[in-house]
This record gives C-alpha cells, structure tokens and sequence, in this order.
C-alpha cells in the first residue's frame, strides 16, 4: 500500500470509569492526575473519569450504560427533567473531548475497559482506523504479559455507540479477566504497559518517524449468542461450559461444548467455525448474550508518517 501522512496527533485523551465498576481504568486515570500528568513530549494528555457517579456507587451505570450513548442521534437529543443521568454525561463528554465528528475533537480517545472473560489484551475500534492498527501492531510487538488482540466492529462511525468513537481515532483498551469492583495488580501493569505505549507511539508518530505498513490478524464481530431460556420466566436453564469456560479466542466448532444445563446436559455448538469472546462477561448477563463470535480476518495497512507543513 502507498505511504499516506497524516495530521499530528497531539492531543489524547485517556478515559477510565466509563463503567463505574471496572477498576483498572478509575485508578489509572486517579494516578495519572494525582501525578499531574498532561503532557509527554509534543503529546497533550487529558484524563478522564467518564463516569463519576457510577465509580462512586462502583457499579457499572446509574440509569443506563454510558457506553451506549455515543450515537449520533442520543448525542443531539434534547436534555429534559426524565433525561437518564449517563445521556447527560454523555453530552458533556462529548463537549469536553468531541464534539464527535469535528475537527475540535480530540486526536486520539483511549477508554480503558475490564471485562470478566478470560480475554487477555483487547484493543476494540470501529470500521478501519489505520492509526489503531499501527498502535496495536506496536503494542503487541512490546508486550508479552498477556496475548495482545484486535477486535474490529463494522459499525459506521455515526451509530458507533461507545466513547471512543467522538475521538477522531479512538479504541476501547479491554482487558481481563477481573471481577467487577475488584483490582488486580497483573491486570493493572498490563493496562498501564499499553495506555504508555501509546503515548510513547504518538510521540514517535509526531517526531516525524516513519512505521512501516503490514498486515494485522484481527477478529471482526458476527453475532451474538444468548443463554438457553426458559420459555415462560426467561430465566437461563444453563451454565457456560466448562470447556468453553475461560477460553476466550478458541475457535469454536459445530459439536464443540457450548452450554451445561443445572441438571447436567451439554448444549452443543452448531454452526459455522468462529471464535467466542467475551465469554460469560458478568455485564451481558443483561444484554442477553452469553458470548461474542467472530471470524478472523486480515487488515491491511500502509506505511504511515506525520504530515509536514
Ligand atoms: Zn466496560
């Protein structure tokens, strides 16, 4: 692919508390202020506690999950007495680091996310952002705490419902396993190895380095899967299976262990081969899914540097 230059990107903005009960990402960003930090090299840093009220009540949302407010359409909707708590927020942040879409947003929004599934490092983005994929490929080539991975959402920017996407390039940092409310130091460092790595990238990107294209493995969202349910309550008559249990990223296949009911059967898997993630994350208990599949697709990306005046 041709050698494309972009803009610099000089301002980032590093969220945590978007969910109020994933802890990395609160006393990450509670260090990063009480440290003062704002500025690395020509890079302008702006920390963020997303969700306040949520972090207080260590509880993932107040009145309804922040991070599905991003949308266009919520992010332009009238602001009224019955307007739930995280849509006003929402409109905030999309003040302070967007508005999404201009040319005032941020240059880069990175929102750190635990997940209770056993699913390593995870850099999740919309559509095709060539600067997360030369930052992925650049954390993945420094880390080797924990698998590094790159998951990809085919949803245009406008209905993109998370924080990352007011950015101008954004991506969710998800890292697990971690129960909610809980703080593991492992899972912290990994979280702080990838929040400095990107720094330390832009401020390579900004001094005029060149990072050669290539292409990145990456796994790209197909459908969900819920529990098995009881017709009449719609309570769940089955478990996780032990042998799906923990293994995030396994390719699935058609007769592979997919549920174990409360009375001992195994629920099969059929279908197409895909790879589970997110699998048994304690806040999609709600959403009704039980895990993600994807398939596994090649990205492919050009040689990039900073544009020069
Ligand atoms: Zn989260």
């Amino acid at each position: 692919m041709e050698h494309v230059s972009l803009p610099p990107l000089s301002r980032v903005a590093i969220c945590g508390g978007t969910h109020g009960n994933e802890m990395s990402g609160v006393y990450l960003v509670r260090e990063m202020q009480k440290q003062k930090v704002d500025q690395a090299g020509s890079v302008s840093i702006t920390t963020v506690l997303s969700n306040p009220r949520a972090v207080d009540a260590c509880r993932r949302y107040t009145d309804t999950d922040l991070n599905r407010c991003f949308t266009k359409g919520l992010l332009s909707a009238p602001i009224t007495d019955s307007t739930p708590y995280e849509l006003k927020r929402a409109q905030e942040l999309n003040s302070q680091l967007g508005p999404k879409g201009s040319k005032e947003a941020v240059d880069l929004l990175c929102d750190v996310h635990n997940t209770t599934a056993n699913m390593g490092l995870c850099l999740i983005f919309y559509s095709i952002d060539w600067i997360t994929l030369h930052i992925y490929k650049y954390i993945q080539s420094k880390m080797t705490s924990t698998p590094v991975r790159v998951i990809q959402l085919d949803i245009p920017i406008s209905e993109a419902y998370s924080l990352e996407s007011v950015g101008k390039h954004g991506f969710a940092i998800e890292v697990g396993p971690q129960p909610n409310g809980v703080l593991r130091a492992d899972i912290f460092n990994m979280v702080k190895e990838a929040v400095d790595l990107t720094i330390e990238w832009l401020q390579g990107f900004n001094s005029g380095s060149t990072f050669e294209g290539g292409e990145v493995e990456a796994y790209n969202l197909v459908k969900s899967v819920d529990y098995p349910r009881d017709p009449t309550s719609n309570e769940i008559t089955a478990a996780i299976h032990p042998q799906l249990q923990d293994n995030d990223f396994k390719l699935l296949r058609p007769g592979d262990p997919m549920f174990q009911s409360f009375s001992g059967e195994m629920v099969e898997y059929e279908g197409e081969e895909l790879y589970p993630f997110f699998v048994n994350e304690c806040a999609y208990y709600e959403k009704k899914i039980a895990f993600h599949l994807a398939k596994k697709i090649t990205l492919t990306f050009p040689p990039i540097s900073v544009k020069k005046d």
